[in-house]
């Protein structure tokens, strides 16, 4: 039997899971359990067999948990037959302590508690998961994956703002970075596609999902990244503004009385795509935008502009790229986005080809014009198996 990983994915009120065969990267089982802690609980289990949808209210992660563990037994492939040999748990903030996945233990634990200011939202259910996790599964290495520590390798000038330093390091403020396993699993691809070492290569990572960024990647190391001490600085996202200038906050506290939750969620929750054209989706801005709706354009221009500018900027921070990579949902099925961040940056060697950039596709290819001096590509993420990936190479060694 080879050996599996069951990567876990918590969220607040969700757990997302899937069982990772490390031999040839295929999931043999994945699924995802809704609405924790609320009614109307819905587990949908797909293995070979087909999918299984189980309505079922779960009051917290702990018996979340118990109700996958069951779903993998009942359809008679009980976990602890699978091969099991670790399990990789995606944890968004691992502030300045983790560049590196690493094996979970107390102290592990309660360091990433104590990262919880910096990220209120995901590390509580992350750790939740983790805890959880550890105790239905305690023969087995848990390991946590930092959505952060890819980025641990941006040069100070990089991660550094121009604050008061005092002030700064008493509060931890300096750029982090984002969407790490995600970068870190499509550059490898992206160096594979170009035949090149990724040692000597460097990219544009272009993440547009709902959230959104931009990552400068020289030699398989972040240098740049467009998200910062939180993931709401960089490019316009769903509901995220991305990037802007700091003093609309006090204006906003002094001229609308806006409370700091209420800067929170207007940024956070109400901006971005849907606060430009009320909806957060992409594919719902181009359908109303076909139908003419002023808001929809410009909020697909402001998209894209925002985009060209990090390439722009990326480029003078790399000297010179191999290749601009599209991944993320947007990234991998909006030829649009894509070909309109990128027009007129031909003279910087940046050009997509219209007839490759249309074609579907799962796979990793390359929409760039043959012999174009930056390959353009699209390169669908995986970020679960580059957890399974990253835990199997730790536990291994
Ligand atoms: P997450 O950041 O939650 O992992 P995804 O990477 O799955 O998100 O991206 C989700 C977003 O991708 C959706 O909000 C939608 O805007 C966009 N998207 C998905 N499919 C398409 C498509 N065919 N065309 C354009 N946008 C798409």
């Amino acid at each position: 039997m080879t050996a599996t990983v069951l990567v876990l994915n918590c969220g607040s009120s969700s757990i997302k899971y899937r069982l990772v065969d490390t031999g040839n990267g295929t999931a043999t089982t994945q699924g995802l359990l809704e609405r924790i802690g609320e009614s109307g609980g819905r587990l949908r289990h797909e293995d070979s067999d087909g999918v299984r949808e189980i309505d079922v209210d779960v009051p917290d992660h702990e018996r979340g948990l118990r109700e996958i563990m069951r779903a993998f037994d009942e359809t008679g492939r009980p976990l602890a037959e699978s091969g099991l040999v670790a399990v990789g748990h995606r944890v968004v903030h691992g502030g300045d302590r983790f560049a590196d996945p690493v094996v979970v233990d107390d102290d592990v634990e309660a360091t990433i508690e104590a990262l919880t200011p910096l990220a209120p939202l995901h590390n509580p259910p992350n750790l939740a998961g983790i805890q959880v996790a550890r105790r239905a599964l305690p023969d087995l290495p848990h390991v946590a994956v930092f959505d952060t520590a890819f980025h641990q390798s941006l040069p100070a000038s990089a991660y550094t703002y121009a604050l008061d330093t005092s002030t700064a390091a008493e509060h931890g403020v300096r750029r982090y970075g984002f969407h790490g396993t995600s970068v870190s699993y499509v550059s490898h691809e992206a160096a594979r596609l170009l035949e090149r070492r990724l040692e000597d290569t460097n990219l544009i990572v272009l993440h547009l999902g709902n959230g959104a960024s931009a990552t400068a990647v020289r030699g398989g190391r972040s240098v740049d990244t467009s998200m910062g001490l939180t993931p709401l600085e960089g490019l316009v996202m769903g509901t995220r503004s991305g990037d802007l200038d700091p003093g609309i906050l006090f204006h906003l506290r002094r001229e609308a009385g806006m409370a700091v939750d209420d800067l929170d969620d207007l940024l956070n929750r109400r901006s971005g795509l849907l606060g430009l054209a009320g909806a957060n989706d992409m594919r719902e801005v181009h359908r109303r935008a076909r139908e003419g709706d002023e808001h929809a354009l410009l909020a697909r221009e402001v998209y894209c502009h925002r985009i060209r500018h990090y390439v722009g900027a990326y480029l003078a921070v790399l000297g010179h790229a191999h290749a601009v990579v599209f991944t993320a949902g947007i990234g991998e099925n909006d030829a649009w986005v894509r070909s309109h961040s990128l027009s007129g940056l031909r003279r910087l060697g940046i050009e997509v080809d219209h007839v490759r950039n249309a074609l579907p596709g799962r796979r990793a290819h390359v929409i760039s014009p043959d012999g174009a001096e930056v390959a353009v590509m699209v390169v669908p993420t995986d970020e679960e198996l580059e957890i399974a990936r990253q835990a199997i190479s730790l536990v291994a060694t």
